[in-house]
């Protein structure tokens, strides 16, 4: 591939980034804003081009490979499609690869934000060297992928390892996409800070409720997690109930798949040992003993 630089680009629900790199993957530049869905596809994506075209605007475009679009799933990575992603509930069936070669007249590819984050851990992270891995991004929402001998795994038309959507408890409360008794509804961010929310609501003594001034409503993960880590009983039963659930799908995930190593990233995996003790414990309890 001729060019010397590529550009990057990671759509989620709440803003939208672009990147500047060179070949070995270091970033030049970077620019962020809001995606605000509310307000449909077509600006956004028009304010997505302006933020191209600006980041390019220090190299010449002939010096571009392409750009690669990571988006909030599920997507169409063949046709370069955004499907219809629970985070962006306006963008339904957008062909973003279509509208953006047309746009600049150089390759473009698009991939699952997640399926990107196992790529990017796999080449340049915790992945580097393994040829099987699994990764999964806990924050906002659970997303996932999976490199199998050293490649991403994709499905037949949509990006696969949607792993926040595994049904982990079938009599628990409704997921984002609407389905029941996912695991993005009970170990997500957003799960987090709901589950505490309950808990205090239903009398529970915390102090979550000193650290948000006892307004429930600024509850986050990030609260939740720092209750925790000053030994409130309450936020340490909400980390090891999300962390359980994240190992029950991590069970099944390391029974189909073999992997090496699995990877938990995004916000809540600052968290540290809060969580990854939870799934290590459903490890060792649940999975076959060669698996373990
Ligand atoms: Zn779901």
């Amino acid at each position: 591939m001729n060019g010397l630089f590529v550009i990057a680009v990671d759509i989620g629900g709440t803003s939208f980034r672009v990147a500047l790199a060179d070949r070995e993957g270091r970033l030049l530049a970077r620019s962020a804003e809001p995606t605000r869905p509310q307000e449909g596809p077509g600006s956004g994506i028009q304010r997505l081009k302006d933020a191209i075209r600006k980041i390019a605007s220090s190299v010449s475009f002939k010096e571009i490979i392409g750009i690669a679009v990571g988006a909030a799933g599920p997507v169409n990575p063949q046709k370069g499609v955004i499907l219809t992603p629970p985070s962006l509930p306006t963008w339904r069936d957008v062909p973003l690869k279509e509208q953006l070669e047309e746009e600049f007249q150089i390759p473009i590819w698009m991939e699952n934000d997640a399926d990107l984050a196992a790529l990017g851990e796999h080449r340049f992270g915790a992945g580097r060297g393994c040829d099987r891995l699994i990764y999964i991004t806990v924050s906002t929402g659970i997303g996932g992928g999976i490199i199998i001998n050293g490649q991403l795994l994709r499905g037949s038309s949509v990006s696969v390892a949607e792993i926040g959507h595994m049904v982990v408890n079938p009599d628990g409360p409704v997921c984002n996409c609407g389905g029941r008794g996912h695991l993005e509804a009970v170990a997500s961010g957003t799960a987090i800070a709901r589950m505490a929310v309950e808990r205090i609501s239903q009398g529970q003594s915390s102090a979550i409720s000193r650290l948000v001034r006892g307004d429930l409503s600024m509850v986050t993960a990030e609260t939740v997690v720092e209750a925790a880590g000053q030994g409130d009983v309450t936020a340490q039963a909400v980390m090891q109930k999300a962390g359980t659930s994240l190992g029950i799908a991590v069970v099944s995930l390391i029974h189909i798949f073999d992997p090496e190593v699995v990877i938990i990233g995004g916000g809540v995996s600052n968290a540290g040992e809060l969580i990854l003790n939870p799934i290590r414990e459903v490890i060792t309890q649940r999975a076959m003993p060669d698996f373990k």
